[in-house]
């Protein structure tokens, strides 16, 4: 595995849809990009952090939680 960790601020990252969170034995958090699996111009864990991305898809909220002020 190509060490990326987030020691960096993941950037777009940090809440695109398509991020996967990996958590290696040593403890250390990797961002894994699953848009890398259908598209080779995705790297499979990019270098953070990611300030601009052609297939950045923003989280949706889960289900159940509303933004209250
Ligand atoms: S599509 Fe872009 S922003 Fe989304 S996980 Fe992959 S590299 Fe990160």
């Amino acid at each position: 595995m190509k060490s990326v960790s987030t020691d960096a601020s993941p950037g777009l990252c940090a809440d695109c849809r398509l991020s996967k969170v990996i958590r290696s034995d040593r403890g250390a958090t990797f961002y894994q990009c699953l848009k890398s699996f259908e598209d080779p111009r995705f790297p499979k864990y990019p270098q953070l952090p990611v300030l601009a991305c052609a297939g950045y898809q923003k989280q949706r909220p889960e289900p159940g939680i509303t933004a209250s002020s």
